[in-house]
């Protein structure tokens, strides 16, 4: 069956699309997904069937602010593919979030589940907001009200969200209340990352930042350095970029720059992480006004000469203007899509090794997985356990991606999307099509 090269995305999401627009985060996750269709030979039908959402949903989230005005705002959850389990995915906040952001980002899911084998489908939510200048019976009131919109979409066997970029625990805790006051009875298990004290897992915040240090010592290993010997630059310090940090630094390496929106902050000699958490925590989550550093931009330090690269802010950061200068032996994407793929073309022809998002960043949901399993038990594991099981799924992930890459002899992010994409299409095929 001749294969053509993204015809179906392009007409079925860009019409007309004469151009491929480099920006839009569903192309660039596309762009990959097509390398591995071609070197899968997946069937036209399939491919069309796995690139294609299952299910958008917009909804407008009325909400009364604390002036006494009414303020509509937009939200979405697209379904991109339940075909291994329920949905599973995060709800961002963001003035700038947008449906081709939360497309890529869903389908981001359904391919992370699978290199990581948890038997989950991929989802992702948005809401069109800017959470710094809400209050927090604001934020309240808008995330009962999105929650309350999809009600029927949400549930522990349906849709299961979780938190992502400025949303969080307490977030996770309205939502859990809301549904549970429609469900008339306490349902833990229709979200994750919530408290410890509501059923959430012990370990599952600092999950993320976990699987990125698990991977990148993998990496390491590959490459025959070690922890000690490693400098680290990490671009964003939310949860995932600055527990990246501190567990990186714990591994022994040097931590010598971070950033967040307020700029970066360099130390040749090793920044104190734990003191620039406190100090985070302490000032409304931003580094703005640290002093124990020397200022650097944002290129400064994606381009600065250390051993690793950890991007942990936002899409599209990694560019074909920046790549030729990234110094860096290992990027370990712990940001969802930081890389654009002309930037994966540099970077693979100068030997950088790169830990693709779907895996890197996969700790996360294993960690989620985890809690939605214990939740549906009713029977809490101890931190020591979560830990140590999802250290075995990042090793058991990496090892696999690793010799998907080396058999298709691609790169890892391909790699990976090769793993991820055949699985889900092995689970098509032995659920054939309902008609
Ligand atoms: N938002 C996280 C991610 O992008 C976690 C999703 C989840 O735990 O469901 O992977």
């Amino acid at each position: 069956m001749p294969f053509k090269r993204n015809v179906y995305a392009r007409s079925v999401y860009q019409e007309p699309a004469p151009i491929l627009d480099r920006d839009n985060p569903f192309q660039s996750m596309m762009e990959r997904f097509d390398i591995a269709a071609e070197i899968l030979e997946l069937d036209p039908g399939l491919y069309e069937y796995l690139c294609t959402p299952a299910r958008i949903h917009i909804t407008a989230i009325p909400v009364t602010m604390d002036d006494g005005r009414m303020k509509v705002f937009e939200g979405f959850r697209v379904i991109h593919n339940d075909i291994l389990g329920p949905s599973k995915g995060g709800i961002r906040y963001a003035p700038d979030v947008n449906l081709d952001e939360v497309k890529a980002l869903a389908a981001w899911m359904t391919w992370k589940c699978a290199v990581v084998s948890v038997p989950f489908g991929g989802a992702k939510g948005g809401v069109i907001c800017n959470p710094r200048e809400m209050s927090p019976g604001e934020l309240e009131r808008l995330t009962r009200r999105y929650t309350a919109n999809l009600i029927d979409v949400f549930g522990p066997d349906r849709d299961i969200p979780a938190p992502d970029m400025n949303t969080n625990e307490q977030i996770m805790a309205w939502i859990l209340d809301t549904y549970s006051m429609h469900a008339r009875r306490t349902e833990n298990a229709v979200v994750t990352g919530k408290p410890i004290l509501l059923g959430g897992s012990q370990g599952r915040k600092e999950a993320t930042g976990r699987g990125v240090m698990t991977v990148t010592l993998a990496a390491m290993e590959e490459l025959g350095l070690r922890a000690s010997q490693c400098s680290v630059a990490v671009q964003g310090f939310g949860n995932v970029g600055s527990t990246a940090a501190r567990l990186l630094a714990e591994q022994g390496c040097k931590v010598v720059a971070v950033s967040d929106v307020s700029g970066g902050y360099y130390n040749p000699n090793g920044l104190d992480i734990p003191a620039m958490i406190d100090y985070a925590t302490a000032n409304r989550n931003s580094l703005e006004g640290y002093q124990n550093a020397d200022p650097i931009s944002n290129d400064e330090l994606l381009t600065l000469d250390v051993d690793v690269l950890v991007p942990a802010a936002r899409e599209d950061q990694i560019t074909e203007k920046n790549a030729p200068h990234i110094k860096a032996k290992i990027i370990s994407e712990g940001a969802n899509g930081p890389t654009t793929p002309d930037a994966d073309d540099i970077l693979n022809e100068n030997g950088v090794l790169v830990i693709p998002d779907i895996l890197a960043n996969a700790g996360g949901v294993t960690v989620s997985y985890f809690e939605w399993v214990q939740d549906r038990q009713g029977y809490f594991w101890t931190l020591d356990r979560v830990n140590r099981r999802l250290d075995r799924a990042m090793r058991t992930a990496f090892e696999n991606v690793f010799a998907a890459s080396n058999k298709y002899n691609v790169s890892m992010r391909i790699g990976a999307y090769v793993m991820a994409i055949d699985k889900v299409a092995s689970a098509l095929r032995m659920r054939g099509i309902y008609a």
